[in-house]
């Protein structure tokens, strides 16, 4: 069981919202609140939006789910990483479930290479880009793929 009054002061940054009527209304369901809640309507609200906005609740939310194990070589450990399949710096989805996985050490360790490499790769098709045209069928003006047809292969390689 989530303690309230922790959960307000982790998520104090957020600005309370209000509806047409200026009356306070729920970050998650826009329902108006009651004057004891201060940002949510209720504990589901609140574990939602504390989900979506924090990496430690989301990583608790995926155990949960998909139990301690690696997702990778179904090592079960208590020792889980939760890693970002297609990297925050590349354009991947910080608070998604469908982006996360529980990866042990070992494989993470592994990942992170390969994610240092896709970022590069990222960055130097930016920087080419801006010179070279992409045509229709994704290559560039010298043959070198555009930055989607890189992406679309990683979920593979992973
Ligand atoms: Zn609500
Ligand atoms: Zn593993």
């Amino acid at each position: 069981m989530i303690k309230h009054r922790e959960n307000h002061q982790n998520l104090g940054s957020f600005a309370v919202k209000y509806n047409s009527e200026g009356k306070r209304i729920c970050q998650i369901c826009d329902k108006v609140l009651l004057p004891r809640c201060s940002k949510y309507c209720s504990n589901a609200c609140q574990h939602i939006m504390l989900v979506r906005h924090s990496h430690n609740f989301l990583k608790a939310e995926v155990i949960k789910e998909r139990g301690k194990v690696c997702e990778k070589c179904n090592l079960k450990t208590n020792d889980l990483i939760l890693d970002h399949k297609i990297p925050i710096a590349i354009g991947g989805e910080e608070f998604s479930k469908d982006n996360v996985w529980l990866l042990c050490k070992k494989c993470n360790k592994e990942k992170t290479k390969k994610d240092m490499f896709n970022i590069a790769v990222e960055r130097r098709i930016s920087v080419t880009q801006t010179k070279l045209e992409v045509k229709a069928d994704g290559t560039t003006t010298d043959g070198i793929p555009s930055k989607t047809k890189v992406l679309g292969i990683m979920p593979n390689e992973l």
